[in-house]
């Protein structure tokens, strides 16, 4: 049987500590926000690159699918598995190799998880912008493989900015070591850029070379109250164009999900009264404090906030933090279905009622909270409706009002499962055959996290 054949000639080339099989596969999660377990023949914990093109060769030898697994914290069912797959899990290639301070990069495995990567930045004084609330979870191979956004993109850009080069193993087990470790480099295409954001469907990211920064030498946090969505728009632009460039965040709530996170049972208190209608988290690094309290007094001034308190201290920063990362909350009174979607702030509040219209009249009661990065265009909506066969209802409440302004079914979390359906919404036709051609080049077996994205040839 193929199976054993695959599973044999794993264990006999890398050694049975590298695979695990039976029960030690099965009783694994399959993810942070599953409740079920790991369903694959095998899983390979690989401790090298070298190891990783080895269990590919094999597996490409046997027409053996295979799906890469870094932290499982994916939101859209890009990690998982069929009892017939073989899992390559990245959990122990978790080396920091190098900090180069001078140069400012960083060179990792991807097994390295993000807030590690942060926390060795920092010794040596410097920033890995990238910050999302799965930071003590997730890898450097998923956020580049999803091509993650998080909580700074605003200033910093997506994941896919902040890789310099990246070292992946094909499909057939050749080793691509394009660990490039300079700012500029167009000697050719630029190849990075096939493995982040195709979730591991490309090929399996190994080793990366991540562009620091020099730590911000302050950090001004504020939340403020506004009245009207359009002032949201207004403050953006007030705030970003007098900060100087250092504006890091600028995170939407609307008043449900503020109420929510800000009363019991959640330990959030509110910092600021509860009657309206949008709150906005903003974060400045390297501003100095004068030039932020000036320009929210401004913003004061034109209207365009209507209370406001400003972090006093770490602990006051922080807390602000968790209100807005307290995304749980939303979770607790039944099932819910959560979307990530994108379109020009210009068009985001028609956006927004289309969505609750079509609802009220899909259904008598509902649930949808609503938050996001706003200043990047991306909207998260939680909707909670009872009942599983009514997924699909919801999800086409909430993306068709997309197709018409142009909007993507996905900001940051990618396609995975979940969203494949509705790939279709927000790319051309010319634009997935492009993509099955580039998946057919590079994996003509279709070996690599099958069925995932899109449909291939
Ligand atoms: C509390 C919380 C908050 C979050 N907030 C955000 C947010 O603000 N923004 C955001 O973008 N995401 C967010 N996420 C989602 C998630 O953390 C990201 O999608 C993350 O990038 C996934 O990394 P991972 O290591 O867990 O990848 P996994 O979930 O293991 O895998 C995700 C995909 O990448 C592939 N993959 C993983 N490693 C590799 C590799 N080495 N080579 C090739 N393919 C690989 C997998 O096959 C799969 O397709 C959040 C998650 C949590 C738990």
């Amino acid at each position: 049987m193929s199976e054993d054949i695959v599973v044999k000639a794993l264990i006999e080339r890398l050694g049975a500590d590298c695979v695990l099989t039976g029960d030690d596969v099965h009783s694994r999660s399959a993810g942070i926000w599953r409740s079920d377990t790991i369903q694959a023949k095998a899983i390979v914990r690989a401790r090298s690159t070298e190891e990783v093109s080895e269990a590919m060769k094999i597996c490409h030898a046997h027409d053996q699918t295979v799906v890469a697994h870094g932290g499982l914290t994916g939101l859209v069912k890009a990690s998982l598995t069929a009892p017939d797959d073989v899992v390559i899990s990245l959990e122990r290639m978790n080396a920091i190799e190098e900090i180069d301070a001078v140069n400012r990069t960083a060179t990792v495995q991807s097994g390295a998880i993000l807030q590690t990567i942060q926390e060795a930045a920092e010794e040596q004084g410097l920033m890995f912008p990238l910050d999302l609330g799965g930071r003590g979870s997730c890898t450097i191979g998923g956020n580049i493989s999803t091509n993650a956004g998080g909580n700074r993109v605003i200033r910093y850009g997506m994941t896919r900015d902040m890789v310099l080069g990246l070292e992946a193993v094909l499909a057939d087990g050749t080793v691509v070591t394009s660990l490039n470790q300079m700012i500029k480099n167009n000697a050719g295409y630029d190849l990075k850029h096939l493995f982040v954001g195709s979730e591991g469907s490309l090929g399996i990211v190994t080793r990366a070379v991540l562009r620091l920064r020099e730590m911000p030498t302050s950090r001004a946090t504020m939340f403020v109250g506004v009245d009207e969505f359009a002032k949201l728009g207004q403050l953006l632009k007030l705030i970003d164009a007098e900060l100087g460039g250092t504006l890091s965040a600028f995170e939407v709530m609307w008043n449900n999900f503020y109420t929510l996170v800000t009363t019991e049972p959640a330990k959030n208190q509110p910092p600021i009264s509860q009657e309206y209608p949008y709150y906005v988290l903003i974060e400045a690094m390297g501003a100095n404090d004068e030039l932020v309290e000036a320009v929210l007094g401004r913003a004061y001034e034109e209207g365009l906030v209507v209370d406001a308190v400003f972090a006093q201290s770490e602990a006051q920063r922080q807390a602000l933090w968790a209100m807005r990362d307290d995304v749980e909350q939303c979770f607790r009174y039944g099932p819910t279905i959560s979307f990530d979607v994108s379109m020009r702030i210009s068009c985001m509040e028609d956006y927004v009622q289309a969505v609750q219209a079509g609802m009220d009249d899909a259904f008598d009661e509902y649930r949808l909270f609503i938050f996001g990065h706003l200043g990047d265009g991306n909207l998260h909506l939680v909707a909670g409706v009872d009942g599983a066969e009514k997924r699909e209802l919801v999800e086409r409440c909430v993306y068709a009002p997309l197709e018409p302004i142009g909007g993507s079914v996905s900001a940051e979390h990618g396609v995975g499962l979940e969203k494949k359906p509705y790939l279709a919404m927000c790319r051309s036709p010319e634009e997935i055959d492009l993509m099955r051609t580039l998946k057919t080049a590079l994996d003509p077996k279709g070996l690599l996290n099958p069925g995932k994205i899109f449909d291939a040839a």
